[in-house]
């Protein structure tokens, strides 16, 4: 059986009274592509701001190969291999898109610095379609480059797991196309992902499983045409 490569166990997020997440539990395998959906509201981006650190969990574990994570602080997990985009877009606006990747490669899981991290950033600048605009300043960019240029930060420190927080939002359909190949190609070349996405044929194409939660709760979990045929997630994306 292949090893999980995460485990969130009983996770839980409090906000005041408002549970966000609800002691929710799953794994990711390595070399999966996990999608997590929901309605708006339902948890998702808490879940992942749990796992990445930016959230301390109320109580319940996270595990990253074995090792517990859950409260760690946000660079400490970098650093141990988790790297994500956001749902809006964080860049460093005065750099340049080089510069930008580069700094994924000072502060992630496999680091390295100087002509190598110069080498590596062009390459995945080049990777997600922005190999000629190396030099461009970042604020100058469209925001669809922008995430672009999060995605190749995110992958330039060779992360164990990669987050993607609607990373497909917001995308034309010719875009669209081309940013589902490219996750299609991050998954064939054996990363493991965890996605929150509304865009449903993203889903149906991408993903190996799904985790669908609803007002903080994991409601459904396992392969996508099952689960996404679940009354309750009908039921859950559709209201009552
Ligand atoms: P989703 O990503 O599924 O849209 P979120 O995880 O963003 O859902 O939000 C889940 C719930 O937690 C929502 O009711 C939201 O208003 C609430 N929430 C999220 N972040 C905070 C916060 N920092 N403080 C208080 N409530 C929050």
């Amino acid at each position: 059986m292949t090893a999980a490569v995460l485990s969130v166990r009983m996770a839980r997020k409090a906000f005041g009274g408002l549970i966000a997440v609800n002691d929710v539990s799953f794994d990711v395998k390595e070399g999966e592509l996990l999608g997590l959906i929901g309605p708006n509201g339902s948890g998702k981006t808490t879940l992942l701001n749990l796992i990445s650190g930016a959230l301390k969990p109320t109580s319940g574990q996270i595990l990253l190969g074995g090792e517990p994570i859950g409260g760690l602080a946000a660079h400490y997990i970098a650093r141990r291999g988790v790297a994500r985009t956001f749902q809006l877009v964080r860049v460093l606006p005065s750099l340049d898109a080089e510069q930008n990747v580069m700094a994924g490669t000072v502060f992630g899981h496999q680091r390295c610095w100087g002509e190598e991290a110069r080498r590596l950033a062009r390459a995945l600048l080049e990777r997600v379609g922005l190999g000629d605009r190396e030099h461009m300043p970042v604020s100058a960019m469209t925001y669809i480059d922008q995430k672009r240029i999060e995605l190749a930060r995110a992958l330039a420190s060779n992360p164990r797991i990669l987050l993607l927080d609607e990373w497909l939002a917001g995308l034309n359909p010719t875009e669209l196309k081309v940013g589902i190949s490219l996750i299609d190609e991050l998954r064939r070349e054996g990363r493991t992902i965890i996605m929150v996405e509304h865009v449903m044929d993203a889903i149906r194409t991408l993903c190996d499983r799904c985790v669908v939660m609803s007002s903080g709760v994991k409601i459904a979990e396992g392969g996508v045409q099952e689960t996404l045929s679940d009354p309750e997630v009908v039921r859950a994306y559709l209201g009552d």
